[in-house]
């Protein structure tokens, strides 16, 4: 039983592990584009707002591109500005 536990959400993605960052979308392991709302998704909260630096693990670069790319989104109604 218990050692389900040890095998659950212990993987590089785990938010308090301290270790090294490797950017997400440099590692090609996730595409930034308004085309992808479902991979966008992961970067904004449910509420609709964008994650900060610090969640998202991207690199300065690739925030800015999330960012653009989420925005360009919203216009294309693709992802919601604000969700309730
Ligand atoms: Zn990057």
């Amino acid at each position: 039983m218990d050692d389900n536990k040890e095998k659950f959400g212990r993987r590089d993605d785990s938010p308090n592990f301290n270790r090294k960052k490797v950017c997400r979308a440099h590692s090609k392991k996730v595409v930034l584009n308004y085309r992808d709302p479902d991979s966008l998704k992961r970067f904004v909260t449910e509420r609709g707002k964008i994650l900060p630096r610090r969640i998202t693990g991207l690199c300065a670069k690739d925030q800015r591109v999330l960012t653009r790319e989420v925005k360009k989104a919203r216009v294309l109604a693709y992802l919601p500005f604000v969700k309730k």
